[in-house]
């Protein structure tokens, strides 16, 4: 059978997820890893995520059929800029997994010599709040969308090549240019960070003067900010590798702020009916409704009596499927009845989840 070595440099969430994602289907490839601390590299280690772990990225580098820089995209571009001086095997494909791309396949473009190597960027668009080896997750790219940056340095057979490599991911791979790429993540993903961040930093700033803020800050104002618990780091190298598109979309947004500002001035019911229901049919129109993509799981809401071990029992019947996230929905409790919300990884579990608990008259069960 024929093997292969894949050397992945960074071993954290997403390194050490890509390399369970391709021993799963490609058990016969030897995947060995740079950590630069030992603790990531140590747990890589225990945990089978490589066979070969070093904490000297040039180590393996001359090793590798397949090299993924799994680090921060700073230390992606120093890690790029070093490969072109290493003796590396011929024809070797290099990606990366930065969550911005322009920077990156410049920098690809720039120093390495597509007359030796083959480069593709790559951007995994799924991610939790957890980091390093410990939270590496074979399932975690499952329905996401993996997405491939051509480059000068991508040949007719890179894409064929890396898609082979992690069909195990079961991801949707996606193919766009770089600099697009960045526009659009700076829409969807990179500015709704700065909006949660901001909204954070306002009510900190209110709750000193309105006590009350913390108590009421419920349901809504939860959903809004979830992702302002992000890893401040990653945030900022992500903010300072896409300047332009994040700061036009900051600049997009204030005139939409005006226009609904101007809206509820000037009294204009109609006015304001229509914004927030051109919201919700946009919304509802977006494919966050279908899947589970970027950051997101299947969610199964449970109605259940307020009594003595509901949740364990609602537990019980799922014994044996793997349960993301569970949560109360507190401020939908009205009189006797509570909203459990349960987060499964993929569909399958949520449609299996949901088929058990259909079966039970006790539990009102929805999608
Ligand atoms: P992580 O913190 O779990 O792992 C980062 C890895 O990089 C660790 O192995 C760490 O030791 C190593 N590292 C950090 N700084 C380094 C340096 N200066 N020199 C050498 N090694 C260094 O983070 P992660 O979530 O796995 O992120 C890795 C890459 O994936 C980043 O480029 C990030 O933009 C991208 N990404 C992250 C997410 C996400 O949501 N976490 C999603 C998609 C893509």
């Amino acid at each position: 059978m024929k093997t292969k070595t894949i050397y992945i440099a960074g071993l954290g969430l997403i390194g050490g997820s890509l390399a369970l994602g391709i021993k799963r289907d490609h058990p016969n490839y030897e995947v060995i890893g740079y950590n630069r601390s030992d603790k990531s590299r140590n747990i890589a280690l225990e945990r089978g995520l490589v066979d070969q772990a070093t904490a000297n990225f040039a180590e393996f580098a001359p090793r590798a059929d397949v090299i993924i820089l799994a680090v921060p995209i700073k230390q992606t571009i120093d890690f790029i800029k070093a490969l072109a001086d290493m003796p590396l095997k011929d024809n070797v494909l290099i990606t990366d997994a930065g969550s911005t791309k322009a920077e990156i396949v410049i920098a690809a473009e720039k120093y390495l010599d597509p007359s030796k190597v083959q480069f593709v960027g790559s951007h995994p668009m799924a991610g939790s709040h957890k980091s390093g080896a410990i939270a590496a997750d074979v399932n975690l790219f499952e329905n996401a969308y993996y997405i491939f940056t051509p480059t000068n340095l991508t040949r007719e057979t890179t894409i064929p090549e890396m898609k082979d490599l992690l069909t195990g991911l079961h991801a949707r791979f996606v193919q766009i240019e770089a600099a697009e790429h960045d526009r659009v993540t700076g829409q969807v993903s990179h500015f709704p960070h700065v909006l949660a961040a901001s909204l954070m930093e306002q009510a900190g700033d209110y709750a000193k003067d309105h006590e009350l803020t913390n108590h009421f800050a419920a349901g809504g104002f939860r959903d809004m900010t979830r992702i302002a618990e992000s890893e401040p780091g990653m945030w900022t190298s992500i903010l300072l590798s896409n300047q332009e598109a994040v700061l036009g979309r900051i600049a997009d947004f204030k005139t939409h702020l005006d226009n609904v500002a101007q809206l509820i001035s000037a009294g204009d019911a109609d006015g304001i009916w229509n914004f927030f229901n051109q919201a919700r049919l946009t919304r509802k129109a977006m494919e966050i409704h279908k899947k589970g993509g970027v950051d997101s799981g299947f969610d199964l809401y449970v109605t259940i009596p307020d009594e003595e071990d509901s949740i364990l029992k609602v537990l019980e019947v799922l014994r044996g499927i793997s349960v993301m996230n569970i949560r109360i929905n507190e401020e939908n409790r009205e009189d006797i009845n509570g909203i459990l919300q349960i987060t499964f990884k993929n569909q399958k579990d949520q449609a299996k989840a949901m088929a058990l608990l259909g079966k039970h008259e006790d539990y009102n069960v929805t999608l």
